[in-house]
């Protein structure tokens, strides 16, 4: 069986080079080639001598995923179905902002955690992804990116790992996708630029804080442990103070000053402003001083399996409201126009229904496309 060097960090892809009687540097120039160049046939890989190029074609590819679809929104926003084989599929989303390109992963294909809101929970768990499957996302992303607007230096600045599954419970691959993500030989992106997203699997917390520190966002939900309990089933196992407790150790190693919590808000379950100020008490309770924590309010996508709704917007500001006066900042994050809903729809058998991520993820007017096969083909509307 051939390797897929997708699956290497730096260190492994030294090692296996190592094993091929080569030297790091060639590692390096290989390293390099894939994920600054986007470049998948050793033949292009001109600067390598022609019998190493020879050697790995017997023994290595790079193997990226197939897409299924890709939609893209009329702002820039470009969602992707990735086929990971089995009948699974996973999402990724791009994202454009004026000074920055975010890519929003996947980390699983399904979830094991099972949170009531999510439409990945309520499709159960299929199997974690490789680290080559991890990076491959963002290896094509970044090169049809480049080659989609035309540009010559990186599009994508920032990438968040709030796709399809729980990353903190594929651990043992994360890491090393994390570490391409950083490499400056890789994707060379800062690690507060970088953010892992997590239930709160508090053990694998604290184990990002030594082997990997990036930004860390935690979804919360709830202020108590009742609530949290019934919303994220993992709370029954790492209850909300553990999960504090992880979030402040945490801080002790982490690129950013601050944990962000995330909060999807779902119409007269978790959205009154007694839940506000339970939240602010809770802050304080666990504050070793200063501002340590930022709430990010999600407006829940609704899914008619889930049976909940979306709070409505004045209820959502209110929210804000209250712990933005008690000092703590908050932010809603935006979503899609209403407007947009019957486009969604036709999606629905297509993508939505089994990711739901670009769900939660875009913004604005989705526009179907013409499925494509590889990073070079001309996107075009239909
Ligand atoms: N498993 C990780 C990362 C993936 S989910 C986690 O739970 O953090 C990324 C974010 O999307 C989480 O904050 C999650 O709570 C939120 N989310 C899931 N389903 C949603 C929905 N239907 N509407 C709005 N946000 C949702
Ligand atoms: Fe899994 Fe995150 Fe969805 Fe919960 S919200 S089911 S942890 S992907």
């Amino acid at each position: 069986m051939t390797a897929n060097l997708l699956d290497f960090d730096l260190e492994g892809l030294t090692a296996f080079c190592e094993r091929l009687g080569e030297k790091r540097f060639r590692a390096v120039q290989l390293f390099r080639w894939i994920h600054q160049k986007g470049a998948s046939s050793f033949d292009d890989m001109s600067d390598l001598a022609k019998s190493l190029r020879e050697k790995l074609k017997n023994v290595a590819h790079v193997k990226a995923l197939d897409v299924i679809s890709q939609h893209i929104s009329a702002d820039g926003t470009i969602k992707w179905l990735f086929d990971v084989g089995g009948g699974n599929a996973v999402e990724a989303v791009f994202i454009p902002e004026e000074d920055r390109g975010t890519l929003c992963i996947s980390s699983q294909a399904g979830c094991a955690v099972g949170c009531r809101f999510c439409s990945t929970g309520h499709q159960g768990f299929s199997r974690n992804l490789t680290t080559g499957e991890i990076v491959a996302q963002l290896w094509f992303a970044e090169h049809f990116l480049r080659k989609h607007l035309q540009r010559d230096e990186r599009v994508i600045s920032n990438v968040v790992m709030m796709g399809m599954g729980e990353p903190l419970q594929n651990y043992a691959e994360l890491v090393p996708a994390l570490r391409v993500m950083l490499d400056d030989h890789g994707y060379g992106m800062s690690r507060r630029r970088v953010t892992v997203s997590t239930s709160g699997v508090v053990p694998m917390i604290d184990r990002l804080a030594q082997d990997c520190p990036v930004a860390l966002a935690v979804s919360l939900h709830a202020p108590n442990d009742a609530l949290r309990d019934n919303l994220v089933p993992l709370n029954r196992k790492y209850p909300i103070a553990e999960l504090m407790d992880a979030c402040n150790r945490y801080l002790a190693h982490a690129p950013r000053d601050f944990v962000t919590f995330e909060y999807c808000m779902l119409d007269g379950v978790n959205d009154q402003p007694e839940h506000a100020r339970e939240l602010v008490e809770l802050v304080r309770r666990h504050s070793r001083g200063g501002v340590w924590c930022k709430f990010n309010l999600i407006p829940f996508n609704p899914f008619p399996e889930s049976g909940l709704h979306r709070s409505a917007t004045e209820k959502i500001q209110i929210f804000a409201k209250v712990l933005s006066d008690a000092g703590i900042v908050t932010t809603i994050r935006k979503t899609r126009g209403d407007d947009i809903d019957a486009a969604c729809g036709q999606l629905a058998g297509d993508v939505m229904d089994r990711t739901g991520v670009g769900e939660r993820m875009a913004r604005q007017r989705t526009i179907m496309l013409k499925p494509v096969a590889a990073p070079s083909k001309q996107v075009k509307e239909t």
